[in-house]
């Protein structure tokens, strides 16, 4: 998973830039990246937290009004340096870009543009593929005006060929920055405009992949950047925008679940808000299964809000359980199944005078591969809880992610193939209670009825973009699982 930025600022746009990444920092943790153009562009990316790649010496490099940023988790490529975020190309015209998202036919696109265009694609990062479809439309205007028209064109041109999610966000020099959401909407992109202290200035302008990240700017206007849509503002900061596809929209729901910010409103729904109506419809359920529940507990920290309402529906005690180290990394993200087991034990730790003799309902927000579970429910029970019940706001995962979200292959998945009593069992809690799939599309569509369906395939298998075959499952799982043991493999040098 990744967030990205774009701002189109009057002046020096870098500190407002690094400030406003430390809200998607959550998004990618992997590598960051900063671009800037002052007639000529300047770019920082490295691996690891943004603050520990960029320093003072690199952020006075990094000059100009125009600046792009980027975090990243890697879903194709091993997560080497060269793949990290922005992108930028020097012909036909110099063009800097990031996204966020996966492209699902990058393989494919990454050999058609080298046996057809004779392009050299130099990274395993699909950003760059993306650049480069989009500069081989607009190379053939290499030596006219480049127009909002033909921009717009060139998105449709990228909609036709690249598959998957993406929402991007491309400086194109001299001409313009764009912003613009694959047909469907998987991931989230903002657009806000501020007016400047100076009155005599032009508005600053800018996307991101959360509405926090325009919000801590105290931006004025902070809207969606629309489906299937492209908002291009040109060097006099006139705005266009234009819808170029009719797909229903279809965003994540793993946003208001697990992935994005509380603070966020993404697609007009608030990501806390959502959180507490999954935790009161949840309650519901919970309370016809009549439990002697004496507390509950949520497993920190997306799970907290939803917790929250739990114990209040039921009218029973809140009860922070569990302590978070919050100097560990995230544990998901390690390959090696024994360094993650570890890792979890070093991440929380449980408070023995909460659980001693209590029948706990632990929340937690998702279970994925089952390794957090199975160790908090241990932790729970070493510190005297006598039932443990654990609760999961969100429905069954049992497909991988496509459209990039960290969910890898098939087999890794707890919930496949198991009834919800053997899932109990394999973590080692007393029961185990689901959220229903109905309910948890109807508690995150409450703020936004126009969205008549969101990306579910994780719950489903049912990938909204039509183009996943049995074939592409295999061929993608077996990339997944390649990157992961070069990971490894790398890492042990
Ligand atoms: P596990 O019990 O090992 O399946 O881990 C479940 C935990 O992983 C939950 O607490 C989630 O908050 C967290 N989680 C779910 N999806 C992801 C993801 N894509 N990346 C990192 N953590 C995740």
């Amino acid at each position: 998973m990744c967030g990205v930025i774009g701002l189109f600022d009057n002046e020096n746009v870098v500190s407002k830039l690094y400030s406003s990444m430390l809200t998607i920092q959550h998004r990618g943790q992997d590598s960051a990246g900063i671009l800037t153009f002052d007639g000529t562009f300047h770019l920082k990316k490295g691996n690891g937290l943004i603050r520990d790649i960029f320093d003072q010496k690199n952020i006075a490099r990094l000059q100009g009004n125009i600046g792009i940023g980027h975090t990243r988790y890697p879903t194709v490529g091993e997560g080497s340096v060269e793949d990290a975020q922005p992108f930028w190309l020097n012909f036909p015209f110099g063009i800097a870009g990031a996204h966020n998202g996966n492209i699902t036919n990058f393989f494919q696109l990454k050999k058609e543009l080298n046996d057809k265009s004779k392009k050299i694609i130099n990274s395993n990062c699909d950003m760059e593929v993306v650049l480069n479809v989009f500069a081989e439309y607009i190379e053939k205007f290499k030596n006219k005006k480049i127009t909002p028209e033909i921009i717009f064109n060139a998105v449709k041109y990228v909609y036709k060929r690249v598959k998957g999610s993406y929402a991007v966000v491309l400086y194109i020099a001299g001409i313009g920055m764009l912003g613009f959401r694959d047909p469907y909407g998987l991931r989230p992109l903002l657009f806000g405009e501020t007016k400047p202290e100076l009155t005599n200035e032009k508005s600053i302008y800018g996307f991101a992949s959360e509405s926090t990240s325009l919000s801590v700017l105290n931006f004025d206007i902070i809207r969606d950047v629309e489906p299937g849509s492209a908002i291009f503002i040109n060097e006099d900061k006139e705005i266009f925008e234009k819808k170029l596809s009719s797909k229903p929209h279809r965003p994540c729901i793993f946003e208001y679940i697990y992935f994005a910010r509380p603070d966020s409103d993404l697609n007009g729904i608030n990501v806390y808000s959502s959180r507490v109506e999954l935790g009161n419809s949840l309650a519901k359920k919970i309370k016809k299964l009549k439990l002697d529940i004496d507390i509950v507990s949520p497993v920190p920290d997306s799970a907290r809000t939803a917790s929250i309402a739990i114990a209040r529906k039921l009218k029973l005690k809140y009860r922070e359980g569990l302590v978070k180290n919050r100097y560990i990394g995230r544990t998901f993200i390690m390959p090696e199944d024994n360094a993650r087991k570890e890792s979890i034990n070093q991440k929380l730790n449980p408070i023995e005078a909460v659980f001693i003799d209590k029948n706990v309902l632990l929340v937690d927000d998702s279970i994925v591969r089952g390794n957090t579970s199975r160790a908090i429910v241990q932790m729970v029970r070493n510190a005297g809880a006598k039932k443990i019940f654990f609760a999961s706001y969100s429905s069954p995962l049992t497909n991988p992610c496509f459209y990039g979200i960290d969910m890898q292959t098939k087999g890794e998945f707890i919930a496949l193939n198991s009834t919800e009593e053997e899932i109990a069992k394999k973590i080692g809690a007393d029961l185990v209670i689901y959220q229903d799939i109905k309910d948890m599309e109807r508690s995150v569509r409450a703020q936004n009825k126009q969205i008549k369906s969101f990306c579910k395939a994780c719950f489903t298998g049912d990938y909204p973009t039509g183009d996943i075959t049995e074939d592409m499952l295999v061929q993608i799982e077996n990339d997944r699982a390649n990157n992961v043991k070069s990971k490894l493999n790398n890492k042990n040098k």
